[in-house]
């Protein structure tokens, strides 16, 4: 940056910074933008295809899930990053719909593109594109319907249709019912925390297997082979002090000179582990869940009470059991009380898979509970568990909003024809971009014909025809090609995961769009190693950007180029 002061320029910037502008700058940021979008682009949808990512240490990661691909991806550009920005909110807010918040956004950046070279400001472009987001959001809550907690098919709809196309899909009516029973065993009116729903996945068995567990399960066994397997009406002690002999804090030194005050030290210690375990067992425990050690020979002590103990239980799930069966937890022995134990009608070890766990159920409260996810393999249950998490958020949404809407691509076709009436009424040069707008809505039901083998072209004047005659509900029905209503169907997603997508989409676009001024201290992480690129504006178009993956190197490229 250089200006001129008398004869003398006025640097003010260093002279590793690099500084794209003008145009540049918006078609740099907007074909990095793109490139991300297309990235995912055909994982949309029941039919979309998979991606498999290899990280640099070998491990590999197969999946169909849009965040999880852009995490993965380590992406490097940072107006690209803003567009995994969106698909993380989208991942925070719903858990579903991150492929189709990113795609929207992509489509959205390519069109504003168009209306760039036609020298339309990006201002006004913004404008126009944040008061077509406005109006998106009424004509979808106009839309939605509504939904009652109890309506339990529809929400098993909703679970499922989160489930398509992913690898959960062979099972999904098994799963989705364990979803919303998951769901709605949380549930505290409005409030839902699913990270009370803990997903414990095992490898082996077929999916169909998955169960749910209502109470924890903690993936430990019983610490001495004397306790019982199983215990009835259990009171539960929880405590995050190990069963040891305390080590003196000072570092006394004993001499012992004579054998018998060897014994003497031994028994002490033995009395004493012998009170702790006599507190526990005299206040009641049946059940000892320890965050620590557990000395052996308070192990035997236990073992003789018919006391059932665990060692070492990883801490949340000390805090899962406090709050499954209302036992707190306690950090000193001595004062540990009956008003501190915790109850289930049964904690038992038992096998799962050739794996032994402990089952804490028929607690009180059961406002923790665990899905046991069962797959073939390691890479099966692992993208099971992705569908699941996404599943498990569209049916807390629901629940929070008692809104959805028809899926398959209904609601954008709604949108993308509400937004063209609108546009007329809007005038000036708005108008533009609120058209683009409705064009830019229309990627979700074009790609899911795409993805689908379908003629997107065919699929999107029949669709059209079909939602200007009134049929609100229709969408495209990925298997056949035909188009259907998706209410019979049973395709249903929140209407969140659309409010939010159009929302987010739009806010990343936008924030792009409205940059045009790059200036990059110095080289970006990771670019400028690839090439010998001097600082120029980025070569090629999105054309040599696209192409899923096979893109993505030339990313760090654009970084370079900053
Ligand atoms: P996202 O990450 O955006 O959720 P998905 O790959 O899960 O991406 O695809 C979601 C899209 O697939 C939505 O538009 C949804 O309506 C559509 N969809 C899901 N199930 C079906 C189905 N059975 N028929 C048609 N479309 C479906
Ligand atoms: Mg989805």
């Amino acid at each position: 940056m250089a200006q001129q002061m008398g004869n003398q320029p006025l640097i003010v910037l260093s002279e590793d910074s690099q500084r794209t502008s003008g145009k540049d700058a918006q078609s740099m940021n907007i074909t990095a933008g793109t490139a991300v979008a297309e990235s995912v682009r055909t994982t949309l949808g029941p039919k979309g295809m998979d991606k498999m990512l290899v990280d640099s240490t070998g491990n590999v990661v197969v999946t169909n899930d849009g965040v999880t691909i852009l995490e993965e991806m380590d992406i490097e550009h940072p107006a690209a990053n803003m567009i995994v920005e969106v698909a993380e909110t989208q991942e925070d807010e719903v858990g579903d719909g991150t492929t189709t918040a990113v795609i929207i956004a992509g489509e959205l950046l390519s069109k504003a593109e168009d209306l760039l070279e036609q020298d339309i400001h990006a201002t006004i472009l913004a404008q126009g594109y944040r008061q077509a987001a406005e109006q998106a959001k009424e004509i979808l809550e106009e839309n939605a319907i509504e939904v009652t907690p109890e309506d339990d098919e529809i929400l098993e709809q909703i679970a499922a249709t989160a489930m398509t196309g992913k690898g959960a899909e062979s099972s999904k009516e098994t799963l989705a019912e364990l979803v919303v029973r998951a769901v709605q065993s949380v549930a505290n009116g409005d409030d839902i925390d699913t990270d009370n729903v803990k997903v414990e996945t095992v490898v082996g068995g077929a999916t169909d297997d998955s169960e749910l567990v209502e109470g924890v399960i903690i993936d430990k066994e019983r610490v001495h082979d004397n306790m019982p397997y199983a215990v009835e009406d259990a009171n539960v002690a929880l405590l995050d002090t190990a069963i040891e002999v305390q080590e003196t804090e000072i570092d006394a030194e004993v001499n012992v000179t004579d054998p018998d005050q060897l014994q003497e030290f031994l028994d002490q210690e033995e009395a004493q582990l012998q009170e702790m375990v006599d507190q526990l067992a005299e206040v009641g425990a049946d059940a000892v869940f320890c965050q620590k050690g557990i000395d052996d020979m308070a192990q035997h002590y236990l073992a003789q009470e018919g006391i059932l103990a665990v060692r070492r239980a990883k801490k949340s799930d000390v805090k899962a059991l406090s709050r499954a069966t209302g036992a707190r937890v306690v950090s000193n022995i001595d004062d540990i009380t009956e008003d501190d134990l915790g109850f289930a009608g049964s904690v038992a070890q038992r096998d799962v898979a050739g794996d032994q766990r402990i089952f804490v159920e028929d607690v009180e409260d059961a406002k923790a509970v665990t899905l046991i996810l069962r797959g073939g393999t390691e890479h099966v249950v692992d993208e099971v568990e992705r569908a699941i998490e996404d599943s498990l958020g569209v049916v807390r949404v629901t629940l929070e909003d008692g809104k959805v809407l028809p899926g398959g691509g209904a609601p954008e076709a709604e949108l993308a024809l509400g937004l063209r009436d609108h546009a007329d009424s809007v005038g000036g040069r708005e108008q533009l971009a609120v058209e683009a707008f409705a064009d830019a809505i229309d990627v979700v039901p074009r790609t899911l014909a795409e993805n689908a083998g379908h003629d997107p072209i065919d699929s999107l004047v029949d669709l059209r025809s079909q939602h200007d005659a009134g049929d609100i509900g229709v969408g495209l029905d990925a298997y056949s090609g035909d188009i259907v209503d998706m209410t019979e169907e049973g395709v249903y997603e929140p209407l969140r995961v659309k409010t939010q997508a159009v929302e987010s989409a739009t806010e990343a676009a936008v924030m792009i769009l409205r940059i045009d001024d790059v200036i990059a201290a110095g080289d970006l992480k990771g670019g400028g190693t690839d090439d010998g690129d001097d600082g120029g504006p980025p070569a090629g178009g999105p054309g040599g950007m696209g192409g899923g993956m096979g893109g993505m190197g030339g990313m760090g490229g654009m970084g370079g180029a900053m």
